[in-house]
């Protein structure tokens, strides 16, 4: 397991009318999410370029990233630079503590994954219970135990989709979302 950056977006739209809710999920490596000290204006715009400035947001602090000076909503390289001086002379070891903005409204790249999530939700509410119509009626469970293509026997695959509407409790079973029969590598007797 390598860490790596991860960016997970979630929009949840609560609809009064129908008692219902309906959760988007969008899950992506796609992020500008870092950090750096640095100590000279050379190596700011070396960090900044990588991290997609200035359409993307930066906060500087003064040497260390939980110190209380904080200065946000840097727009231009220079109040960027600016802003780093106005650091580096609060600053006790001679450093400034960079970070990429992650807040929604200044990082275009969440604001994509953002975008992706509430397509997800939307695709989900367009989806109708067949029995009375409310929107949502999504996957609610996945139950495993699709056949081995060799023995016959349950595999850790998904099996059938159930879909449930949340407000007349309708469920239907979709089998095979994925092909009626599993590969034998994903088989806990032919390839335990
Ligand atoms: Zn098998
Ligand atoms: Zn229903």
């Amino acid at each position: 397991m390598i860490p790596i950056p991860w960016n997970v977006e979630i929009v949840v739209l609560v609809d009064k009318v129908n008692h219902i809710e309906v959760i988007g999920v969008h899950e992506s490596s796609e992020t500008n999410f870092n950090h750096r000290v640095v100590s000279s204006v050379d190596e700011l715009q070396e960090f900044a370029k990588e991290v997609k400035f200035p359409t993307h947001g930066l906060l500087l602090r003064p040497d260390h990233e939980s110190h209380k000076k904080i200065i946000k909503d840097i727009t231009s390289d220079e109040k960027l630079i600016d802003a780093f001086h106005r650091c580096l002379k609060e600053s006790k070891h001679n450093r400034v503590f960079v970070e990429t903005d992650m807040r929604a409204h200044r990082n275009p790249t969440r604001m994509n994954n953002i975008q992706k999530a509430t397509q997800h939700m939307v695709d989900q509410l367009l989806t109708r219970c067949p029995v009375c119509q409310c929107p949502g009626f999504v996957i609610t469970s996945k139950v495993k135990g699709l056949p081995c293509e060799c023995c016959g026997e349950p595999t850790q695959l998904v099996l059938k989709h159930i879909y449930s509407c949340q407000r007349c409790k309708y469920q239907e079973d979709k089998m095979y979302p994925h092909g009626v029969k599993g590969e034998a590598r994903y088989c806990d007797w032919c390839n335990p």
